[in-house]
């Protein structure tokens, strides 16, 4: 399979590469606004730690949304199943990831699930830290592990960039605020510098491919055998990645590739194949629902030609 990728991924990742022209990159957060457009960089890692890469699979980018998956980790060894649940659901919403619009519906202002903004603030608010910095120093350990022992840093333009136009993060956090779901002791600008900083998260493919790989083995470092993550609350996160991973086209990518994913609006989208595969890919040009267009292209095809869909 390695050598078929070998040989093939290359083809696939210029084949992909005009789809970036059907989207633009993310501009909302302004400092994003300066990706390469038309890059697509993809690298796949086997479960015994071979690597395979192709195209800008070297750009350096901002985890964005990916890094809710792995605070979400993080807030479930620190608080357990039920110290999560409390604040944050179990279910899909089918709207756009910064929407308030359900925010009412289940109970008053508990996010529907983990992956929206109004969740992911929520789950930062609970990982443990004295201070903001403290547990900013936390998150980055824990993903640099997850990334094989990398040393991560925060990208500080984008967090600065993102931070002063937050305009909706900050009224969802608010409103979290309002309703108890962030509680007294829980100082909103505090988390929210903690979660622009974790979504300022600066990877390349390779260490994305990593960290997807983490999650395919069921929290299982790739090289050295040793567990990071108990495997009931992976179980948890890939669940979620596949219910709604990719926003609000989560229903259309589980049918056309079939696998859990995570993507963010840097165009990075970290994927995996249970057991196999992990899978980092990067194309900053993202269509409506936020997803890159050229790095979803690329994910279809692997999927198609390898066979990858779990269903
Ligand atoms: N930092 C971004 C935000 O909160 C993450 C969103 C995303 O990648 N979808 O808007």
């Amino acid at each position: 399979m390695l050598d078929e990728l070998r040989a093939k991924l290359p083809g696939w990742v210029e084949a992909s590469r005009a789809k970036a022209r059907e989207g633009d990159v993310a501009s909302y957060i302004p400092e994003l606004a300066k990706a390469p457009r038309e890059a697509l960089g993809v690298t796949v890692m086997a479960a015994d730690g071979q690597t395979v890469s192709a195209g800008d699979a070297e750009l350096r980018f901002t985890m964005q949304s990916i890094s809710k998956v792995f605070t979400l980790l993080l807030a479930l060894m620190d608080n357990g199943e039920e110290g999560v649940f409390a604040k944050v659901g179990k279910e899909p919403t089918g709207d756009d990831f910064n929407s308030m619009l359900k925010l009412e519906l289940v109970e008053p202002g508990k996010p529907f699930n983990p992956l929206i903004n109004a969740g992911a603030i929520a789950v930062t608010s609970l990982i443990r830290g004295d201070t903001p910095a403290a547990k900013t120093a936390r998150i980055l350990a824990f993903f640099g592990e997850a990334a094989g022992g990398a040393r991560l840093d925060v990208n500080l333009d984008v967090y600065r960039s993102e931070s002063a136009t937050a305009h909706r993060n900050r009224s969802l956090a608010y409103f979290l605020k309002d309703n108890e779901v962030l509680g007294d002791d829980v100082d909103v600008e505090d988390v929210l510098g903690a979660y622009f900083r974790h979504c300022a998260i600066e990877v390349d493919c390779g260490q994305l491919a990593r960290m997807a790989l983490v999650l395919a083995l069921g929290g299982v470092d790739p090289v050295s055998g040793r567990r990071l993550v108990p495997r009931r609350y992976v179980q948890i996160a890939k669940a979620f990645m596949l219910m709604c991973g990719m926003y609000n086209a989560s229903g259309e990518f589980a049918i056309q590739v079939g696998i859990p994913a995570k993507s963010g609006v840097s165009g990075g989208i970290l994927a995996l194949v249970p057991g196999r595969f992990g899978i980092g890919v990067v194309g900053p040009a993202l269509g409506a629902k936020g997803n890159s267009t050229a790095g979803v292209h690329l994910l279809e095809t692997m999927a198609a030609e390898l066979d990858w869909s779990m269903f």
